[in-house]
């Protein structure tokens, strides 16, 4: 990779829908010498995140959008280049927001160190040891309140968090049963993953199929889609369901109000809770975490798959979009190569 340029992807305009080529911004700056206290890092790993879709618009939300102009905000794994802070020398692989750039200059506030390995290449740290785990993790757990013995419905079920979700779930004795578009994300997480059933959404009417398949009702619903889906198992919910809302991917590129559950009173007749989060907010707690997750991938407990697409910070407005057409399974990451 050349060191002597920083390409870049800015946020140029902000969406209306589905994010187009015109809301970004190619640019090319030199490198930057660390100032003192700070260091430079060069990006190798770009975590492609449906979040993003959020944090282009302006309005309140858990983070501040990014501005107009600015570089887009972006997860990332890269190698110190250069620094002049006690706590990173060059050399040291490290993840944090690294932006969308080859080269990111920090004051180190907020970036990791990692050892990637054979067992952990420098994507899965982007993965079930980086957010996406973190998210799976207290989210089931915390928020979804997993007791041994229940039935557990996560949708995107063959996405980033959906497949740490449901494998998890897995682990602490629940019946798990995924919701994913297409033939072969169902048979990849029943057959590779050990769910106990999934249902297509593309093909089959989730509604129908979960009173098959859950003949008892949910017990925790972990919601990565929002919309349609979130209404159908609305309806089929146990007494004292726990209904999880990590997200709404569904909705992100829609140009009109998010559509609301119509089956929300479903909460009252089973005496149940829905309830958001933002992974953020554990960030003091991710130790247990990542070493649970840690323990429970070098057992074989859990499996972990990251959609790498090779490319350049060019190639990520592109990228980013196969989030939205349901094109990845497991984790999508861009790694970034010579341009
Ligand atoms: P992901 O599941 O790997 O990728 C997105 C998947 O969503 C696609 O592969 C597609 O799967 C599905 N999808 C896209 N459009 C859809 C639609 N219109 N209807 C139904 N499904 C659709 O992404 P991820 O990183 O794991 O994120 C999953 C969710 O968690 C997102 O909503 C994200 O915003 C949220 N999240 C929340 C937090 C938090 O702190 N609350 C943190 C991280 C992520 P199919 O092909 O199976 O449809």
């Amino acid at each position: 990779m050349a060191h002597d340029v920083n390409r870049q992807v800015r946020l140029a305009a902000r969406p209306t829908g589905t994010p187009g080529p015109d809301v970004w911004e190619h640019t090319i700056e030199p490198v930057p010498e660390p100032g003192a206290g700070r260091l430079v890092v060069e990006v190798s790993h770009i975590s492609l995140d449906p979040a993003m879709r959020g944090w282009m618009n302006a309005g309140r939300s858990y983070v501040p959008p990014v501005e107009v102009g600015a570089v887009m905000r972006a997860l990332g794994v890269g190698t110190v280049l250069a620094s002049r802070h006690p706590d990173f020398e060059a050399g040291d692989v490290v993840t944090g927001m690294l932006g969308v750039q080859t080269h990111a200059e920090s004051d180190g506030s907020g970036l990791q160190k990692v050892r990637p390995s054979e067992a952990a290449p420098p994507e899965r740290h982007l993965s079930v040891l980086g957010m996406t785990g973190m998210t799976a993790y207290f989210g089931l757990f915390d928020v979804g309140a997993l007791q041994e013995g229940d039935t557990v419905v996560v949708s995107a079920a063959a996405g980033a968090v959906g497949s740490i979700v449901g494998q998890l779930a897995k682990t602490r004795g629940a019946r798990v049963i995924g919701i994913a578009g297409g033939p072969e994300k169902c048979a990849w997480i029943v057959d590779e993953l050990g769910f106990d059933a999934a249902i297509d959404h593309r093909s089959q009417d989730v509604r129908t199929e979960l009173r098959t398949h859950a003949p008892d009702g949910v017990d925790v619903y972990f919601d990565n889609v929002g919309g349609d889906i979130l209404d159908a198992v609305l309806t089929r919910l146990a007494r004292g369901a726990r209904v999880v809302i990590c997200g709404a991917i569904s909705q992100y590129n829609e140009t009109t109000a998010p559509q609301g559950p119509a089956n929300y009173l479903s909460l009252l007749v089973n005496r149940a809770r829905m309830q958001g989060f933002v992974v953020f907010d554990y960030a003091d707690r991710y130790g247990e975490a990542a070493a649970e997750l840690a323990d429970l991938l070098a057992q074989g407990r859990i499996h972990s798959r990251e959609d790498v697409v090779d490319g350049t910070v060019d190639d990520f407005p592109e990228a980013l979009l196969r989030l939205f057409r349901g094109e990845n399974t497991g984790k999508l990451v861009l790694r970034l190569q010579a341009a």
